[in-house]
C-alpha cells in the first residue's frame, strides 16, 4: 500500500499554472476568480483562504465577495454580476448555503463559460452529453490523480460510492468518458461490500468516517478517498478505515490526498477560462 501524495500533485499542477499565467499576463490578461461566500461558516472561511493563497502563488487574482446574511435573490444577483464582469473569468459560490437554499437554486446564475466549479446544472448536463464543460473541481481532481498516477481506466471495473451532484455523479460521468466500466453505489445499495470488492479502482465520497473497511477493498485496488469528516479533536478523516488501507495497492490519504488537488484544479479551470476568453476576444 502506497500513499498517493496529493500535495506533490497539487504542487506540480501549480507550477504548470504559474507558467501559463505568466504567459497570459505578458499578453495583458490576468486570470481572475470571484468567490461568493454566502455564510460566515469557519470551515468555509478556511477553505477560501486556501484558495486565495494558492491563487496568489500562481498569479491568479482572487476576489472574495462575502455576502453573509444575503437571501436567495441577493446571492443570485452577486453571482450574476460577477458573471457579467468581463475582467472575471471564473465564478464560484461556496457551500454551505444558508438553510433552505440549495446550490442548484442559485448556481444557474453563474455563466457556464465561467462556471469553473461546475455548479450550474447546465454544466453537469453538458458533461453528461460529452460536451465541453467545467466539472466540479473535486471530480476533476479525482480524474487528475488517476491520470497522474497512470492508473489504467479503459475497461477497468471502477466503483463510485456516492451519487451527489458535486462528487459522485460527475466523477461517474468523467470515468465513463475515460472508458471505465462504472458502478455507482449509494445509501440504498444492498451489500455495498460485495460491489466495492470487485473494483480495481474505488472512489469513495459518502461522508461517513470508517464506512470502508478491509472487506470492501479488492487486494491491490487503487482507493481514492474523497470523504472529509471532522473529528472531535479538530482533525479530519476520510471514509476509509485506516486499518483497511494496507489491502489497497495505492490510496489517497485524508488530509493530503484529493483536497489539495481540488484547489489546484479550481485554479486550473480559471486559467483555462481566461485562455478561452482571450481566444474569443481575438476571433
Ligand atoms: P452528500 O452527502 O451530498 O452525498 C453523499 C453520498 O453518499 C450520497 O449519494 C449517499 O447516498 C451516499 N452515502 C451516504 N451514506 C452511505 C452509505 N452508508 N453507504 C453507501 N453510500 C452512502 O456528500 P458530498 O457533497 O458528495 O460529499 C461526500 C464527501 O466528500 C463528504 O465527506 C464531503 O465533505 C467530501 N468532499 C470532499 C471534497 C474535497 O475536495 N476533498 C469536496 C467535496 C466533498
Amino acid at each position: 500500500m502506497r500513499a498517493i501524495d496529493g500535495r506533490a500533485h497539487a504542487n506540480a499542477i501549480s507550477r504548470e499554472l504559474a507558467t501559463d499565467v505568466a504567459r497570459l499576463r505578458v499578453g495583458g490578461v490576468t486570470p481572475r476568480l470571484a468567490v461568493v461566500v454566502p455564510t460566515d461558516d469557519p470551515a468555509t472561511a478556511w477553505y477560501v483562504r486556501t484558495i486565495s493563497r494558492l491563487a496568489g502563488k500562481v498569479g491568479v487574482e482572487c476576489v472574495v465577495d462575502s455576502v453573509a446574511g444575503a437571501d436567495r435573490s441577493g446571492i443570485v444577483s452577486r453571482l450574476a454580476e460577477w458573471s457579467g464582469d468581463p475582467t472575471v473569468h471564473g465564478v464560484i459560490c461556496q457551500t454551505p448555503l444558508p438553510s433552505g437554499i440549495a446550490l442548484a437554486d442559485v448556481a444557474s446564475a453563474i455563466a457556464p463559460a465561467k462556471d469553473v466549479d461546475g455548479a450550474n446544472p447546465v454544466s453537469l448536463g453538458r458533461l453528461a452529453d460529452g460536451l465541453e464543460a467545467y466539472p466540479p473541481a473535486t471530480a476533476a481532481a479525482v480524474l487528475e490523480i488517476l491520470r497522474r498516477e497512470n492508473v489504467p481506466l479503459r475497461g477497468a471495473d471502477v466503483v463510485v460510492v456516492g451519487r451527489s451532484t458535486v462528487v459522485g455523479k460527475p466523477v461517474a460521468l468523467l470515468l465513463i468518458a475515460a472508458d471505465a466500466t462504472v458502478t455507482v453505489c449509494h445509501s440504498r445499495t444492498v451489500d455495498l461490500a460485495a460491489v466495492t470488492a470487485r473494483a480495481s479502482v474505488l472512489v469513495v465520497a459518502a461522508g461517513r468516517a470508517g464506512l470502508i473497511t478491509a472487506d470492501y477493498i479488492r487486494p491491490g485496488a487503487v482507493v481514492i478517498d474523497v470523504g472529509t469528516n471532522p473529528t472531535a479533536d479538530g482533525g479530519m478523516v476520510g471514509d476509509v478505515d485506516p486499518d483497511a488501507l494496507e489491502k489497497a495497492g495505492a490510496y489517497t490519504p485524508v488530509p493530503g490526498g484529493v483536497g489539495p488537488v481540488t484547489t489546484a484544479m479550481l485554479l486550473r479551470a480559471t486559467v483555462t477560462a481566461a485562455k478561452s476568453a482571450r481566444s474569443a476576444d481575438a476571433s
